[in-house]
């Protein structure tokens, strides 16, 4: 078997087409563009270069953004009035608050004092509620991304058993709500999982999501799996081992090329919905 290649970079790539038109479209209606403002908070080069990504991608469709960069020492109440800032500006209809803060800050504080309509990376307690009780809200822009790449090269999801690596609140926890909502059955595992290669062997769909390079061994997971694996390490390695499964799963994310173009996608595309709702 030649496993399926799930291009989440191709998918990213067609999907800003339509996006651009769209964007074209909304500007010559209503002469608005819609707006981005990404917070960074220190100087993580890792962080600068994903928020630099989200720009970029925003001006590839032909949105703006708007970089805010505070420094190292930023006080959660710094960030808050920051916050506050951009949810009170009409102007701005996303807020990206690039995740992870300098440890002195209280991140869910911080992350909750987004406003819900502006929540286009899906970080807050309310808007994860709301998408884990089926009602309107911005996903987690990670997961999100993944059940939009499922979908685009359909997946089948409904009463397959998928098994998600890794409780995270923007990456593992959505994800299995995400799945529970499209009515697989879910297992979560994370570091206090005492059995992990024998469930991830149940997996017809194994999400990775550990933050650890290749922890999720090939020879756990069974043949014919789906293999998502949300992974980014140095050297292109994500945290399932891949190479092994190539010849051996039903179809499989890259590392790089995968996840990461979804992910960003998702945020511009949610970024395009706040825009059509507040500007149209
Ligand atoms: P995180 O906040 O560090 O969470 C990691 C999760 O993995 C935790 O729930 C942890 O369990 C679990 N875990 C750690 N060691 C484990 C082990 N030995 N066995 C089982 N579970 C274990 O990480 P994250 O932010 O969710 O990110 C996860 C991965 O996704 C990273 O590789 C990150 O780079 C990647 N990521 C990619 C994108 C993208 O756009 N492509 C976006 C976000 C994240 P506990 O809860 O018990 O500690």
């Amino acid at each position: 078997m030649t496993a399926l290649v799930l291009d989440g970079k191709h998918c990213a790539a067609e999907t800003e087409t339509r996006l651009k038109a769209q964007v074209a479209e909304l500007k010559s209606r209503t002469g608005g563009t819609p707006i981005l403002a990404t917070i960074l908070v220190g100087g993580d080069p890792a962080s600068a270069t994903y928020v630099k990504m989200k720009g970029n991608a925003c001006r590839r469709v032909g949105m703006d953004s708007m970089a805010i960069e505070l420094p190292e020492q930023t006080t959660t109440d710094e960030l808050l009035s920051q916050i506050e800032t951009l949810n009170n500006n009409p102007d701005v209809h996303g807020i990206l608050l690039q995740h992870p803060v300098p440890p002195q800050i209280n991140e869910r504080v911080c992350f909750d004092a987004i406003a819900a309509h502006k929540d286009v990376d899906g970080v807050t307690c309310l808007g994860f509620g709301r998408m884990a009780m089926q009602e309107p809200a911005y996903g987690a822009a990670t997961p999100a991304g993944i059940m939009r790449l499922l979908e685009n090269y359909d997946i089948d999801l409904e009463g397959r058993h998928v098994v998600v690596v890794g409780r995270s609140p923007i990456l593992g926890k959505p994800m299995a709500l995400m799945m529970l909502n499209a009515n697989a059955t879910v297992t979560i595992c994370h570091s206090r999982t005492k059995n992990l290669p024998e469930l991830v062997n149940q997996a017809d769909v194994i999400v990775g999501a550990v933050g650890r390079p290749e922890l999720i061994k090939a020879s756990w997971i069974k043949d014919g799996a789906v293999v998502v694996d949300a992974g980014y390490h140095p050297g292109g390695v994500g945290d399932i081992e891949l190479a092994p499964l190539l010849e051996r799963a039903s179809a499989y994310t890259p590392v790089p090329g995968g996840v990461g173009p979804m992910t960003i996608n998702t945020l511009i595309l949610q970024t395009l919905e706040s825009g059509l709702k507040h500007l149209s």
